[in-house]
């Protein structure tokens, strides 16, 4: 049911009722603004704006600036072909200006401006054969001269919404923000020279000075920590309700650990021992654990979580673990298989391929308990999948969920023990925002003998060289990534596609080349993988299908086309999919030249290091926090106001401020606490509310 404060309701409504909003560019500010409703649209903020209350003399006029004055027409040159533009000489003491438009109708602008009549004209000035012009003029009557002269804001736009209809549904959602009850602590407010919520998006939207476009600015400060401080009360808020829940108490395994460990090609490096010692305290006590495991990949993540799944399944729980995509629940069938059976464990994997009778039997085991240890994708905790016993859930590769996945799953699951896996090195920030206080576990140190994986920079005009260099390497034995950005050729961005690439490499490399993307049935894209790991294919041609987790140690050359449109923590997830092994392994970063600043920068920073959590502070940096959670799909950590880069700080003491919250009035009951719920419905943490209720 839902239970939200009546006063938020027309910051809920459909942006469809602003004036200026119809079903069809709806669609397309939708979009745009990341939401339908009303709030969104005012949470939309500007990135510029157009200042209009400078005037001055046409002889003083500055080449390139802003400026609006009152001339007098002087005549009309209508354009001799249709191409030219049409001018207009306007005059005032001290000069003359053109006023030009093209494809101009004559008699509209014979009308706009009258010959011999006095106009205010505005727009940017510019010199064209030493005189000064105004392309596309705003205009307006002498006595409307102050309806002019103001300050435009200008939003990010996309095709089909122009500046003006983003302004004027803005200026109507203004009407529509009510008054809402102070949700920050006053001193605290009155400190920073806050305003309340409601004035400070009117100033949001009326922006008077550059400095106000500013992060820092008190407008935008507040309203980004309004969005901070919601997004960590919601993680404080089930932190404290999972620290109330009596979790199991797991006795660390022996016997099956023993087994399992015996069958291991390998010896556990420090970090891997450490981490798993961590996990297992938080195992044998009686709180429920809540648990990230970060480590790059390649760190060895999938044997800590086999061992941590082996403490519920001694003391006779079940364990499951999850991954993001069918292709990695296989894969971790696959890496568990071994290890599982050396112990006698009897282990189900269930994906959302299963359908019918094989499903039902794999659920029959789960409920019964005959499954000890479940893998799979989502699909291992819909609604109809019941437990017998889960003791530990790992959810690997979590960035791909969402926190709303999160937490359904320990709603579903209450006294399960919670480990999340995570492949891509975090920023302390970003992590704040994702896991709030989360305990973390690290894997910060490689299995031994692998080789730095040597990456190189190439421009596109040398791919044959590149190519060439590949045929040499697959006569000695070895196996390849190539990876493309898109699946079929698109006219908008000159990009290789992968179907193409195939086609052409396969001129040179014949049968033992594959090809997997996103668009292939689930069970042709297994058949790839599984030729590529047999070595039946030389050379995997590939969309970012293979980013997470995908392991094949014999492959170690990565060629990466088109690297400057990837993001850095995504070249390196690609780049991770190489080096697995002790052999040397190469990664080649193709880019179509000439390359921009961000884009060498970005390329550089790959060639310099292989250090996931440096790589993953620079795309912070390079570009702003959602890509590296890749929260565009999951709708993780997406702020509308809140800048993770310039609001650091304003993140820290949101935390420090939820955590004081919550200790003092844990239910949100006094009369900051209610207006904190407002502020928790505001921002959709719904969820979060529901907590207070049913225990
Ligand atoms: P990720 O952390 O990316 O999930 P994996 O768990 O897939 O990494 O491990 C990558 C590879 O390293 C696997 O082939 C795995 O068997 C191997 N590996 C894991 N731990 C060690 C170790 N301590 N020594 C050597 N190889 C290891
Ligand atoms: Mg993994």
């Amino acid at each position: 049911m839902n239970q939200r404060p009546f006063d938020l309701d027309p910051l809920f409504r459909s942006i469809t009722v602003l004036s200026g909003v119809g079903p069809r560019n709806g669609k397309l500010l939708e979009k745009l603004i990341g939401g339908p409703k009303v709030l969104d649209l005012l949470l939309h903020a500007p990135i510029d704006f157009i200042d209009r209350r400078f005037s001055c003399p046409i002889a003083s006029a500055p080449n390139g600036k802003i400026v609006t004055m009152e001339v007098s027409i002087d005549s009309h040159i209508p354009n001799a072909r249709k191409s030219l533009p049409y001018r207009v000489k306007a005059t005032d003491d001290s000069g003359e200006i053109s006023l030009v438009f093209f494809h101009a109708n004559k008699g509209w602008i014979e009308k706009l401006l009258p010959v011999g009549k006095n106009m205010v004209v505005s727009g940017k000035v510019e010199y064209f054969q030493g005189f000064p012009q105004i392309i596309h003029p705003e205009i307006a009557k002498p006595e409307e001269r102050a309806s002019l002269e103001t300050v435009e804001p200008i939003y990010p736009l996309t095709q089909g919404v122009t500046n003006k209809t983003l302004r004027k549904a803005i200026k109507n959602a203004l009407d529509f923000i009510p008054k809402l009850p102070e949700w920050l602590d006053g001193a605290h407010k009155t400190q920073n020279g806050w305003g309340e919520w409601h004035s400070c998006i009117n100033a949001l939207h009326n922006p008077m000075s550059e400095a106000e476009l500013e992060p820092m600015h008190k407008t935008r400060a507040r309203l980004a920590y309004d969005e901070l401080l919601a997004n960590q009360l919601t993680l404080a808020i089930v932190r404290d309700r999972q620290s109330k829940i009596n979790g199991r108490a797991f006795p660390t395994s022996t016997n099956l650990r023993q087994k399992v460990e015996n069958v291991l090609p390998f010896i556990l490096t420090g970090a891997q021992k450490r981490s798993l010692f961590e996990i297992d305290e938080g195992m044998r006590s009686p709180k429920k654990m809540l648990r990230l495991l970060q480590g790059d990949v390649g760190s060895g993540k999938t044997v800590v979580a086999c061992l941590a799944m082996l403490n519920a399944v001694e003391a006779g729980g079940q364990a499951a673990i999850m991954a993001p995509t069918e292709i990695l629940a296989r894969q971790h069938e696959v890496s568990l298989k071994t290890w599982l059976d050396a112990a006698n464990i009897n282990y189900v994997t269930l994906t959302g391929r299963d359908k019918g009778k094989s499903r039902g039997e794999i659920l029959e085991q789960i409920a019964n308990g005959k499954a000890q240890i479940i893998i799979g994708t989502h699909a291992i905790f819909q609604k109809d999948v019941e437990y017998h016993d889960l003791g530990l859930a790992v959810i690997d590769e979590q960035h791909r969920f969402g926190v709303h996945q999160r937490l359904e799953l320990s709603n579903k699951n209450k006294g399960t023990d919670i480990l999340v896996m995570t492949a891509t090195p975090i920023p302390r920030t970003l992590a704040l925002t994702a896991y709030g206080d989360l305990e973390v576990s690290k894997l910060d140190e490689k299995p031994p003998n692998r080789k730095p994986i040597e990456t190189l920079l190439f421009s596109n005009e040398k791919i044959e060289q590149v190519v060439a260099g590949l045929k040499r390497k697959i006569l000695e034995g070895v196996r390849a990534y190539w990876v493309c950005p898109l699946v079929e050729e698109s006219e908008l961005m000159n990009l290789t596609s992968v179907e193409e690439r195939f086609d052409i490499l396969q001129q040179s490399f014949g049968k033992r080349v594959g090809l997997i993307h996103g668009r292939m049935k689930p069970t042709e894209k297994d058949a790839v993988m599984a030729s590529f790991k047999a070595g039946d294919l030389d050379i995997l041609v590939a969309t970012t299908v293979i980013e997470v987790g995908v392991n094949v140690p014999e492959a170690t050359i990565m060629v990466i086309e088109h690297a400057e449109h990837f993001g850095l923590s995504q070249l390196h997830q690609l780049r991770g999919r190489v080096g697995r092994g002790s052999e040397q392994s190469y990664c080649f970063l193709l880019y179509a030249s000439p390359l921009g600043k961000t884009a060498t920068e970005r390329l550089n920073i790959m060639r310099n290091t292989e250090d996931g959590f440096l790589i993953a502070e620079k795309d912070l940096e390079l570009r702003g926090g959602g890509d590296i959670l890749g929260t565009k799909q999951s709708g993780m950590t997406e702020f509308k106001i809140a800048d993770l880069t310039a609001h650091g700080d304003l993140l820290s003491t949101a935390r420090d401020d939820a955590k004081l919250i919550i200790n003092k009035d844990p239910k949100l009951e006094n009369t900051r606490g209610k207006a904190l719920k407002t502020l928790l419905y505001l921002f959709e943490r719904d969820q979060a509310i529901q907590y207070f209720r049913g225990g």
